[in-house]
């Protein structure tokens, strides 16, 4: 068999490690096309050492030559470019067949879209592309019959729960209801009024995932549930009101679908994100990924319960955002990564992050969206705004 050519968006992140991880247990399928990264050189250094792709992208010029010299020292052959360009040069190359899109936040769309266009198999770890662009990323998979295959557990444990060659419509394959499991983050249990107060490393540390910053803090607000509401009403053509939140705090049922006939299938596993990338890397077949199995006889039980929106109102703006439609899933996250920053960098309160995601989705015009020029518009009038609000906090 060809070995499969791969592009990892964002392989210095957490699920570009991982992805790298399991790629490196199978040398005689898989080969690095491309890595990328935005500023850790060293890091993206090493990998191209172990690795070897054709091509290396990083933020700026300056970058790109910093990261020619450290990769001179043992005569890589990499290519090293530059910018947001070359990201979609190289998602979108003739020599690649499959993408995986782990950049963190809006800054991934353009170049996961570009995969899209360009008919690849698309391993989408980058749920804010797919929450800002909606129907646009939809139909360009299927305009090109690119491959779109969940990575987010969530959505990747659905995907595995759904009939083989599912398309799009809930009812016509009996499936009365989607369920995403949530862990409920590192405050689901914390007195809501002591939330305001917490910090940026409280909030970072999540009880049962390692992850980014920024999806970590989205955990421990369930922003991340809300953008995954969105994500799995494009992923699966699923109604709202067919999309439902249960929190299990172990985090080893990682999504359910439930059928008219009463079966309701679940996966379960080890939270560890080399599960669904293996998943992404070999359907439909199977190969190993460095994950333990799981032991059940450990688990003297597994808890659920529903949602509070009180202690989680982040969780019930999603869900307003993509009842409202058109643009207010785009503001929504970008007023969202911009509270984000801020709050880890200490200008905004926990809290405020609800705060101003709200302002925003009331504030900016609703738009519709008619292409990616369109979207990236509605995206920076919405952190304009957002970046706006924080400071009008502060004051
Ligand atoms: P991370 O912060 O660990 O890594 C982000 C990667 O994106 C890095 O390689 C970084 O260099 C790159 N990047 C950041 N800003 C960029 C920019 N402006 N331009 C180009 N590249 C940029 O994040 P992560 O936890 O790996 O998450 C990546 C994506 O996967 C996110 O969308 C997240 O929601 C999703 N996801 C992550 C997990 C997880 O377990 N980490 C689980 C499900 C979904
Ligand atoms: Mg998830």
């Amino acid at each position: 068999m060809q070995k499969q050519s791969i592009c990892i968006l964002g392989s210095t992140g957490s699920i570009g490690i991982s992805t790298l991880d399991v790629i490196a247990r199978h040398p005689d399928l898989y080969q690095v096309f491309a890595l990328t990264a935005h500023t850790q050189i060293n890091k993206l250094a090493t990998q191209c050492q172990q690795f070897q792709p054709q091509f290396a992208v990083v933020a700026n010029e300056q970058l790109a030559r910093d990261l020619r010299e450290l990769l001179a020292q043992f005569s890589s052959k990499t290519q090293v470019l530059c910018g947001a360009e070359a990201l979609c040069e190289v998602a979108s190359a003739t020599d690649c067949d499959v993408v995986m899109a782990a950049i963190v936040g809006a800054a991934g769309l353009p170049a996961s879209l570009a995969a899209a266009q360009a008919g690849k198999r698309i391993l989408l770890a980058n749920k804010e592309a797919l929450v800002m662009s909606g129907q646009l990323f939809i139909d360009a998979v299927a305009k090109s019959g690119a491959t779109l295959l969940p990575i987010d557990s969530e959505h990747n444990a659905i995907f595995q729960c759904l009939p083989y060659g599912y398309q799009r419509d809930l009812n016509a394959s009996g499936i009365s209801k989607i369920i995403l499991t949530a862990s409920g983050g590192p405050f689901l249990h914390r007195e809501i009024s002591t939330l305001s107060q917490v910090t940026a490393a409280e909030a970072i540390a999540h009880p049962n995932w390692v992850m980014g910053r920024k999806i970590s803090v989205d955990s421990a607000t369930m922003m991340n549930k809300g953008l995954e509401v969105i994500e799995a009403h494009w992923l699966f053509g699923a109604a709202i009101d067919k999309i439902e939140v249960l929190i299990h705090p172990q985090s080893l049922i990682h999504s359910m679908v439930s059928y008219v006939d009463g079966s309701l299938l679940a996966q379960l596993g080890n939270p560890d994100m080399r599960t669904p990338i293996a998943y992404g890397l070999a359907y439909p077949e199977r190969i190993s990924s460095g994950v333990e199995p799981l032991d059940l006889s450990q688990f003297s039980q597994l808890n659920f319960f529903k949602p509070d929106f009180e202690r989680f109102p982040c969780l019930r703006l999603a869900y307003e955002a993509l009842r409202a439609g058109a643009s207010a899933p785009t503001v929504l996250n970008a007023a969202n990564e911009i509270a984000v920053d801020a709050f880890l960098a200490d200008r905004l309160g926990f809290m405020q992050i609800e705060t101003v995601v709200a302002e925003a989705l009331s504030r900016v015009p609703m738009q519709s969206l008619s292409d990616l020029e369109s979207i990236l518009e509605i995206d920076r009038q919405a952190r304009v705004f957002a970046s706006s609000y924080v400071a009008k906090l502060r004051a």
